[in-house]
């Protein structure tokens, strides 16, 4: 199978490293002519008003908007997520907007920065979730909500596109991946 993974800025290297040895042939995408078939997408954490500029500025946001909108598996976490987000409630830009959900950057404040919670994630069952300056998911209109932490939607899917507010690329856990790849196969 072969994934290509968004490599203009952010976390990953440790996406790739997690889906090769899923036995996958990664293509990090990080200008408009690295993009070509693909089986599926990763869309990493970083910053994703760095990675959103940089898209616009690199002309892939509207070929990968079009290839997602076209059914292109897509697993997003983090910064990812804020991607396809289709409203920022805290945030004017919208990026891809393919996914009807409203997300609020930077989330948890400043203390919680970063931390780690285990919670059930659907059909998986418990998976230690790790948050960095992460956003939560406000509003999930029609989408499966695939995991909640105290009340709070972290992970969703709609249709071809699984959002993710935690980050499953760290740690050796690679559940979440592998679901990914059956979303490819089916
Ligand atoms: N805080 C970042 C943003 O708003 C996201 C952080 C992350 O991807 N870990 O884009």
């Amino acid at each position: 199978m072969k994934i290509g993974i968004l490599a203009v800025q952010g976390a990953f290297i440790e996406h790739k490293m997690m889906l090769e040895k899923l036995g996958c042939e990664c293509i990090e995408l990080r200008k408009k002519s690295d993009i070509c078939h693909i089986d599926g997408l990763v869309l990493p954490g970083g910053e994703s008003t760095v990675q959103g500029k940089l898209l616009k500025e690199l002309d892939m946001l509207t070929p990968l908007k079009d290839m997602i909108n076209n059914g292109l598996p897509t697993l997003a976490t983090c910064a990812g997520l804020i991607l396809l987000a289709e409203q920022i409630s805290n945030d004017e830009n919208v990026y891809f907007g393919t996914l009807p959900v409203t997300v609020e950057r930077n989330a948890y404040g400043r203390q919680l920065g970063s931390f780690q919670k285990k919670a059930s994630f659907k059909d998986i069952g418990d998976f230690d979730m790790t948050f960095i300056r992460a956003p939560y998911i406000k509003d999930a209109k029609n989408t499966t909500v695939l995991a909640t932490i105290d009340g709070r939607t972290v992970a969703v899917q709609y249709k071809n596109q699984i959002g993710l507010a935690f980050h499953p690329e760290l740690g050796n856990d690679t559940r979440i991946h592998e679901k990914f790849l059956q979303l490819i196969q089916n």
